[in-house]
C-alpha cells in the first residue's frame, strides 16, 4: 500500500510567501526574490513529505495566488480587459487578474473571487464567453515537476480537472453554459498530460471536486466524455481522478467507470463513500486513493478507526491497489502544531496540523504493509492521547452539555414581532428611516499599535483602556454631531469579531502560527474550539454601558452570533457541529441577558457567516438551516419585547435562504446590498419580509465617498419593494477597513439622504 497527499499548504511555515508577495507588490522585492521565495517553500514542502514517507507527493499544488487562477493561466483563459496578447501569461497579467490593475492607462477590475466549496479559502472565478479560445499558456506544471526532479523526487502533478474548471466558471452572457466549451478546452489538457507524461510523470492527479455536489446526468456525461478524450494522450502516465469534500453518491458509477487508473474518494466528510464501495464494489483495474486523514480539521486522527476502515476496504480493493491519502488538500490546515509553544500541552497532543497528518498517513501505511505489531508502540501512544482527550475534564465541563441539551422552549421571544414593534416604537422613539452603522469604525494604525503594545506588555491594561475609552468618546460625539440615530461604540477593543469572543469564553484556544490561506497573501488564524463552551463572565457589557453613558441616543450592544463563531473556527470533531453551536448560543444568550439588564436597548447579533455553513448538497440544507436558525433564536430569545434585536449579514447571496433569515425573528436586519442591488430587491419582491430592514446604501469596500443622491437613489429603489416604515439606512458592512477621511463624509451624505427621504415621505403622505 502506498501513502499519498493531495496538496500541501503553500504560504510558508512562517508565511514567507505572504511576505514575498507583499514585498513584490509594493516594489520592495524583485521578481527574482519572489521566485526564490516560492522555490524555497516548494523545496521544503517536498522534502518534508519525502522524509515523512509519503510516496505520492504532489507538485503544481503550489501557487503564487490561487490554483484556479493558475489553471486560468495554464489554459490561456485571460479575459479581454487585461489586454493579454497571447504567449505565456506573464506575472503582471497574472496579478492583474487577481487584484485588478491601475497603471499606464490601464484601469481594470480584478476577477471575481468566491469561496472554494464550503471552505474559507477563496478562488478566482474563471470568466468565459461563447467562442472562448484556449491555448497552453503557462509552463508552471512542467517547471515544478522538473524542479522536484532535481531533488530526486518524482512528483504527481496536480491539476484542476477540466470539468470542474468549467463548472466553477461563470459567463457574463445570460444563458451561456461554460460546460459547452469542453471540447475547446480538452486539447489543452491533452497537451499538458502528454507533455507531463513525456517528462516522466508516472501519475497525474486531476481534481474533480464538483462531483461531490448535486450534478445532472449531462454533467456526468461531460465527465465521461472528458476522460475518454484525455485517456488517449496519457502515454505512460496513470491518471488519478480525485474528489474531495464529501461523498460522490450518484456520481459513483460514472467516476469508477472512467477510463483512468485511479479514483480518489474522501472517506472523512465522505464517509458514505464506504457504504457505496461495499455495495457497488470497485473495478479490478483501478487504484483507490482512500482519503482517511482529515484535511479540513486539526484533530489527531483516530488511527484505530482508520485501520478498521482500511480493513473493510481491503474486502473491496486489494492492498496493492489501495492508497492511503489525505481527505483533501492539506491547504486548509496550518503547517505544524509543534510550533505552538504557548498552547497548553494537553491540547498539543490532540492536534494534527499538516506535518502531523503526514506522520499519520505514513503510520497507517506502515501498519498495513508491515503489520500493526511493527508500529504497535506508536499506535498505543496515540491511543492514549486520544483517550485523555475523550475523558478530559477540561473538555467536558459539568453542566454545559446538560444545559445545551435542553432549551428548546427558550428559543422564542415572549411576543410576536408585530407586538414587539409597537413597544419598541414607543421606547426608542426613532424617526422614519433611522440611520445607523454596522458596528466597527476605522481600525487605525494607532488602534492596532495600542493593541500590540498591550500584548507585548509595553503598556498596562489601564493605559490601554484609557485609550479605548477616548476612542469611544470621540466616536460617540462624532455620530451625535453627524445626526445618526442609533449609535455604535466602534469596536476598537476588538481585533477580530470571532477572536474577541473566543478569548472570553471557555473551550476556545488560539494558536500563534496556525495560519491558513484565505486568498492570495491573506491568511486567517481560526480559533480552535476544543471543549465545552461557556461564558465565565460578561464580555462586552463594560464598553457598551460606557458608550451608552455618553449619550441619550440608543447605542447598540454588539455581539457576534453563534453560527458565525462556529463557521469561522476549527470545530471539535467529537460531537455534532450543532451541539457545539448550541453551547456557543447559550454563552451569547447570557451576554444578551446581561446587556439588557444593564439598560442597553438595542442589541445586534452579527451572522455574516450564516450562509457559508450551508452543506454542499441541497438535501442537507433544511437540517442545517433548522439548527442554525434555532441557535440564533436561542441566543436572542432571552431579550425582552422592548429590547430590539438586530442582525447583520453580508457578501453572499441571500435569495435562496431568505425564509431562514426571516425565521431568525430579528427585529431589524442590516444586509449588504449595494454590490448586488437588483438581486436583493428581486428577493423582496418575491418574499414578503416583514421586519425592519436596512439594505446597505453604500459599499464599504471601496475608498470612494458615495454622494447623497446615489444613496437616496438606492433607498428609493428599496422603497419600491419594501414598505417605507420598515426601512433603515446604513452602510453595507462595518467600517473598520476604511479611513476616517472616507467614513466621515460618507456618513454625512448618508444622513442627508435619509433626511431627503423623510421630507419626501411627508409630501407623499399629505
Ligand atoms: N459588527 C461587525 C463590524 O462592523 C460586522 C462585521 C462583518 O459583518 N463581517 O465590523
Ligand atoms: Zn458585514
Amino acid at each position: 500500500m502506498k501513502a499519498s497527499v493531495i496538496g500541501y499548504p503553500r504560504i510558508g511555515k512562517h508565511r514567507e510567501l505572504k511576505k514575498a508577495l507583499e514585498g513584490y507588490w509594493s516594489g520592495r522585492l524583485s521578481i527574482d526574490d519572489l521566485a526564490s521565495a516560492g522555490a524555497a517553500i516548494r523545496r521544503e514542502n517536498w522534502l518534508t513529505q519525502r522524509d515523512a514517507g509519503i510516496d505520492f507527493i504532489p507538485s503544481n499544488d503550489f501557487s503564487l495566488y490561487d490554483q484556479v487562477l493558475d489553471t486560468i493561466a495554464l489554459v490561456g483563459a485571460v479575459p479581454d480587459r487585461f489586454h493579454w496578447d497571447g504567449g505565456t501569461v506573464d506575472l503582471d497579467t497574472y496579478f492583474a487578474m487577481a487584484r485588478g490593475a491601475q497603471r499606464e492607462g490601464l484601469d481594470v477590475a480584478a476577477m471575481e473571487m468566491t469561496k472554494w466549496f464550503d471552505t474559507n479559502y477563496h478562488y478566482l472565478v474563471p470568466e468565459l464567453h461563447p467562442g472562448q479560445r484556449f491555448s497552453l499558456s503557462s509552463r508552471k506544471p512542467f517547471e515544478e515537476f522538473a524542479e522536484a526532479r532535481e531533488l530526486d523526487i518524482t512528483t504527481r502533478p496536480a491539476l484542476l480537472g477540466p470539468v470542474s474548471f468549467l463548472l466553477l466558471a461563470k459567463s457574463r452572457v445570460e444563458g451561456f453554459d461554460p460546460l459547452d466549451l469542453l471540447d475547446a478546452l480538452l486539447p489543452v489538457y491533452q497537451e499538458v498530460i502528454s507533455d507531463l507524461a513525456a517528462q516522466g510523470a508516472g501519475w497525474i492527479q486531476l481534481d474533480e471536486p464538483c462531483f461531490v455536489q448535486d450534478r445532472t446526468d449531462a454533467e456526468r456525461g461531460a465527465l465521461e466524455h472528458a476522460y475518454s478524450v484525455l485517456a488517449t494522450r496519457r502515454g505512460s502516465a496513470n491518471l488519478l481522478v480525485q474528489t474531495y469534500f464529501g461523498p460522490v453518491l450518484e456520481s459513483f458509477r460514472t467516476l469508477v467507470d472512467l477510463p483512468v487508473q485511479g479514483i480518489g474518494l474522501d472517506l472523512v466528510r465522505g464517509a458514505e463513500n464506504l457504504g457505496t464501495l461495499a455495495t457497488e464494489g470497485f473495478p479490478a483495474d483501478k487504484a483507490l486513493a482512500a482519503g482517511l486523514i482529515d484535511g479540513r480539521n486539526i484533530w489527531a486522527a483516530d488511527l484505530d478507526a482508520a485501520l478498521d476502515v482500511l480493513g473493510r476496504l481491503s474486502d473491496v480493493v486489494p492492498s496493492d491497489r489501495l492508497i492511503v491519502s489525505s481527505s483533501c488538500s492539506l491547504l486548509h490546515v496550518p503547517y505544524d502544531a509543534r510550533l505552538e509553544h504557548d498552547l497548553d500541552l494537553r491540547l498539543v497532543e490532540w492536534l494534527a496540523f499538516a506535518e502531523q497528518k503526514l506522520d499519520e498517513i505514513a503510520l497507517l501505511t506502515a501498519a498495513v504493509n508491515r503489520g500493526p505489531d511493527a508500529v504497535a508502540d506508536d499506535l498505543a501512544a496515540r491511543r492514549r492521547a486520544l483517550d485523555r482527550r475523550r475523558h478530559s475534564e477540561w473538555v467536558h465541563r459539568p453542566g454545559v452539555e446538560e444545559r445545551a441539551a435542553v432549551g428548546r422552549q427558550d428559543a422564542a421571544r415572549q411576543m410576536p414581532y408585530e407586538q414587539r414593534r409597537e413597544i419598541q416604537r414607543v421606547r426608542l422613539d426613532l424617526p422614519a428611516f433611522p440611520t445607523t452603522t454596522i458596528g466597527s469604525f476605522p481600525q487605525t494604525a494607532e488602534v492596532r499599535r495600542n493593541r500590540n503594545r498591550l500584548q507585548k506588555g509595553e503598556i498596562t491594561q489601564t493605559e490601554h483602556d484609557a485609550f479605548i475609552a477616548e476612542e469611544i468618546r470621540r466616536t460617540i460625539a462624532l455620530q451625535e454631531e453627524m445626526g445618526i440615530d442609533v449609535l455604535v461604540h466602534g469596536e476598537f477593543e476588538r481585533s477580530d469579531m470571532v477572536e474577541y469572543f473566543g478569548e472570553r469564553m471557555e473551550g476556545f484556544a488560539f494558536t500563534r502560527h496556525g495560519w491558513v490561506q484565505s486568498y492570495g497573501s491573506r491568511c486567517i488564524r481560526p480559533p480552535i474550539i476544543f471543549g465545552d463552551v461557556f461564558r465565565p463572565g460578561p464580555m462586552t457589557v463594560k464598553w457598551s454601558t460606557f458608550a451608552q453613558s455618553l449619550t441619550d441616543k440608543p447605542v447598540k450592544g454588539m455581539l457576534t452570533g453563534p453560527v458565525t463563531i462556529l463557521n469561522w473556527s476549527f470545530v471539535r470533531d467529537d460531537q455534532p457541529r450543532e451541539d457545539t453551536c448550541r453551547q456557543i448560543a447559550l454563552a451569547i444568550r447570557d451576554e444578551v441577558g446581561d446587556l439588557q439588564e444593564a439598560g442597553i436597548r438595542i442589541i445586534q447579533v452579527d451572522e455574516p457567516a450564516l450562509r457559508e455553513g450551508l452543506p454542499l448538497r441541497r438535501r442537507h440544507w433544511p437540517d442545517y438551516l433548522e439548527w442554525s436558525v434555532f441557535c440564533f433564536r436561542l441566543a436572542t430569545g432571552v431579550a425582552n419585547p422592548e429590547v430590539q434585536i438586530h442582525t447583520h449579514m453580508c457578501y453572499s447571496e441571500f435569495d435562496d435562504i431568505i425564509e431562514a433569515i426571516a425565521a431568525l425573528d430579528a427585529d431589524v436586519l442590516s444586509i449588504e446590498n449595494s454590490r448586488s442591488n437588483l438581486e436583493l430587491l428581486d428577493t423582496f419582491r418575491r418574499f414578503d419580509y416583514r421586519q425592519g430592514i436596512g439594505p446597505g446604501v453604500y459599499d464599504i469596500h471601496s475608498p470612494r465617498v458615495p454622494s447623497e443622491e446615489e444613496m437616496a437613489h438606492n433607498l428609493r429603489a428599496a422603497g419600491q419593494v419594501l414598505s417605507l416604515d420598515q426601512l433603515w439606512v446604513n452602510p453595507d458592512c462595518g467600517l473598520k477597513t476604511r479611513r476616517w477621511a472616507e467614513v466621515e463624509p460618507a456618513l454625512r451624505n448618508m444622513v442627508e439622504a435619509a433626511r431627503d427621504l423623510r421630507a419626501a415621505a411627508v409630501v407623499v403622505s399629505k
